[in-house]
């Protein structure tokens, strides 16, 4: 019960960073999409590792990352630089943020354990 409030914790900071995120993408990366204000559902990988540069996107530039989506998933990124290799490629980077998540989610249960 108490990972689930954490859970929902973390998705209303992502909510709030994302609103923030879509004013300054706007002009700068149209192909950065915030998860707010386009009506459909998409599901925010939650990675927080960049998968294109190896950075704990926490501890680069404004905090929240580049965040892109791909095939209905939202995923993050550390920089502007990191997105242009992922839209490059973007098979190999996501399959490579989703395998940090997993095992992230399998460290967590190791440790409820
Ligand atoms: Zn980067």
């Amino acid at each position: 019960m108490k990972k689930f409030v954490l859970m929902f914790a973390v998705v209303v900071l992502f909510a709030g960073s994302q609103a923030y995120a879509e004013q300054e993408a706007t002009s700068a990366a149209p192909a950065v999409v915030a998860a707010e204000g386009t009506g459909e559902e998409k599901v925010d990988v939650g990675n927080l590792i960049c998968p294109v540069g190896g950075e704990e996107i926490s501890k680069m530039g404004n905090g929240t990352g580049y965040a892109v989506e791909h095939n209905g998933k939202i995923y993050h990124l550390c920089c502007e630089m990191c997105l242009k290799d992922f839209q490059a490629d973007p098979e190999k980077y996501t399959k490579i943020a989703e395998e940090e998540v997993a095992k992230r989610e399998a460290e967590a249960q190791g440790v409820a354990e």
